[in-house]
């Protein structure tokens, strides 16, 4: 397996130590910060493979240390975690629509850790299928080109952004989805988000597509995703 350099921002010593016995013990390089400032330098000097990044930090906060990173070319496609406390949801939210590609709660066991940087590092490395590929999931298919969906055979009947939001999230399964991204992603950057339409237009999704209706996972406080 080759060695990922993994950059962690993190301010909190005992957190720091816990990320570099866990991932070391995975076989990763660890390369650590404990400001927003020096996390930005090592980018450059690192170029690590992913990112994970505490949303409360002196100085610079997490938040800036996400936009600056994905407002650069050179650091644009290194996926972050963000590491984040209980009840910090807006902050998740908002750190999702900057380009932050998953989150980890504190406080959080080293498996999860490392399930979640593997998850990350895996889902970076898979291309995701073009608009027009049929998407194929146990026996839920998704046919882009015919607008159709069938569950076992047996065709769904979606309205146009049910079919969008369905196709949107399966393209990405394991992805957290804020309302905000699905619905631009759906309708395009201009449509003004309800968040309470989205949330309508899940269920009835949910609904229509009965038994994999669960495949459409909430994520409480913070958006949707497909099951992995
Ligand atoms: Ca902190």
């Amino acid at each position: 397996m080759a060695k990922d350099t993994i950059l962690i921002v993190e301010d909190e010593e005992d957190i720091q130590e816990l990320v570099r016995y866990t991932l070391e013990r995975e076989g990763h390089v660890v390369v650590a910060a404990e400001t927003g400032e020096k996390g930005l330098a090592a980018v450059l000097g690192a170029r690590p493979a992913l990112i994970l990044l505490d949303l409360m930090l002196p100085g610079l906060d997490g938040k800036e240390v996400c936009r600056r990173l994905k407002q650069q070319e050179e650091t644009r496609s290194i996926p972050v975690i963000m590491l984040t406390a209980r009840g910090e949801e807006a902050d998740i939210v908002a750190g999702l629509e900057l380009g932050a590609d998953d989150y980890i709660t504190k406080p959080f066991s080293t498996k999860v850790l490392a399930a979640r940087v593997g998850a990350v590092l895996r889902r970076t490395a898979r291309t995701v299928p073009a608009t027009q590929d049929v998407i194929e999931i146990d026996d839920l298919t998704i046919h882009p080109g015919r607008h159709e969906v069938t569950v076992a055979g047996s065709k769904v009947d979606l309205s146009t952004t049910e079919f969008g939001i369905l196709q949107f999230l399966a393209r990405r399964p394991g992805w957290v989805f804020t309302r905000r991204q699905i619905v631009r992603g759906v309708h395009g950057e201009d449509h003004p988000v309800l968040d309470r339409s989205i949330d309508v237009q899940i269920a009835t999704l949910r609904r229509k597509l009965g038994d994999r209706g669960d495949l459409v996972e909430t994520v409480r406080g913070v958006g949707y995703r497909f099951a992995e």
